[in-house]
């Protein structure tokens, strides 16, 4: 493995551990694109499936003008190839997605310094939602979902990355013998009971945080009354939409429940391809990309970036990744980019809302591209 040089490491490094939301757009884009250009190039070189796709399908590294211009690779091809940048001796984790109904699940080799750079990156976005204040925490989860091993799930790495800012951790959820996961109301009252006066801290996944906590808790007439509670949940829309949950019904049916502000309902987006590189709302309900990432949302057809207003496909662009090619991805997520370094909140850069997750034909060009380099 060629050694990369100090630079894009050392500007990567100071995007971490800058200001999350400070940088204007026109700024972030020079930084972000000098970064994954030489980024990309290297990968290219290492992983000869993103080098044939980059040749094929892409443009040169250096003809790059703006960050809509590195070359996206569709999130499905990591579930359909083992596309990695590092020998396995290199791999300390692989992370994967759940697996629904039949799908491959995506495989995601993290090396060491992927690994390090993903834990406090996410660190860094949550302390400017969270400050820097350790809290109690209740995963709204089953201890079982969080395991340590040599996978990990985007549920088990979530419930982890939140952890780094508990000073004790909870679980609010036990297994079934069938399998399921049920609310522990003892465990869930002794915890409120402790600490609901104080700052506490709360994550768990949408529809688990809905039917197996706000519901039940609805049910038995239970408030906690924490009025300095913040809930994280991430996970999606799909199932709840379906059950005709709206996000400004979730909030508040939630913050009544737990007795905070509906402002302290925090939905995150992030996906298992992307550990580290979260969207967090705002108090405007809108999500800011991070300083070492951003986000370019695409016309369906043509693919090219919408205009203010617009809806289309949510494209999530990283520095974190080094073992992967996960430099610029185009998810199965639909969003509305609402502006651009002129949100009420007052954080800088490209701010958009998640729609809806889309079902989409996978780029069949794409994917044939991957398949002869691996007869190669
Ligand atoms: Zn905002």
């Amino acid at each position: 493995m060629p050694h990369e040089p100090l630079d894009i490491d050392q500007q990567v490094e100071d995007l971490i551990r800058g200001p999350q939301y400070a940088l204007p757009q026109a700024e972030k884009d020079r930084v972000l694109l000098d970064v994954l250009r030489e980024r990309c190039h290297k990968i290219a070189l290492v992983c000869p499936a993103y080098g044939r796709f980059l040749d094929r399908l892409g443009t040169p590294p250096e003809t790059w003008r703006s960050l809509a211009d590195v070359p996206l690779l569709p999130v499905a091809m990591f579930k359909h190839f083992f596309l990695t940048a590092v020998p396995p001796s290199e791999i300390v984790r692989e992370l994967h997605s759940s697996s629904t109904s039949g799908q491959r699940p995506s495989r995601i080799p993290i090396d060491k310094t992927t690994a390090f750079r993903q834990t406090r990156a996410l660190a860094s976005i949550l302390k400017e939602h969270l400050g820097g204040q350790r809290r109690p925490y209740l995963v709204l989860d089953a201890a079982e979902s969080a395991a340590a091993g040599d996978t990990l799930s985007a549920r088990g790495a979530a419930i982890r990355g939140v952890g780094n800012f508990a000073s004790q951790t909870f679980f609010a959820l036990r297994k079934t013998p069938e399998g399921d996961l049920e609310s522990d109301w003892p465990a869930i009252e002794d915890f409120f009971r402790k600490y609901a006066a104080q700052p506490i801290l709360l994550f768990g996944f949408t529809f688990m945080v809905w039917t197996r906590f706000v519901e039940r808790a609805e049910e038995r007439n239970l408030q906690f009354n924490a009025s300095q509670a913040i809930l994280l949940h991430s996970g999606g829309w799909k199932k709840l939409a379906a059950r005709a949950v709206s996000k400004e019904q979730f909030n508040r049916r939630t913050a009544a429940v737990l007795g905070c502000s509906p402002e302290a309902i925090l939905d995150f987006y992030g996906m298992i391809e992307q550990v580290g590189t979260v969207f967090v709302d705002c108090a405007s309900g809108n999500k800011h990309a991070p300083a070492f990432a951003d986000v370019v949302i695409r016309r369906p057809h043509t693919l090219e970036p919408v205009a203010v207003g617009e809806a289309g496909i949510i494209e999530v662009l990283s520095t974190l990744p080094a073992s992967y090619p996960g430099q610029a991805i185009l998810t199965e997520d639909q969003g509305v980019l609402l502006g651009v370094d002129d949100c009420p909140c007052g954080r800088k850069g490209s701010y958009f809302r998640f729609t809806k997750r889309i079902e989409q034909a996978e780029a069949r060009g794409c994917g044939d591209t991957f398949a002869q380099a691996r007869e190669i």
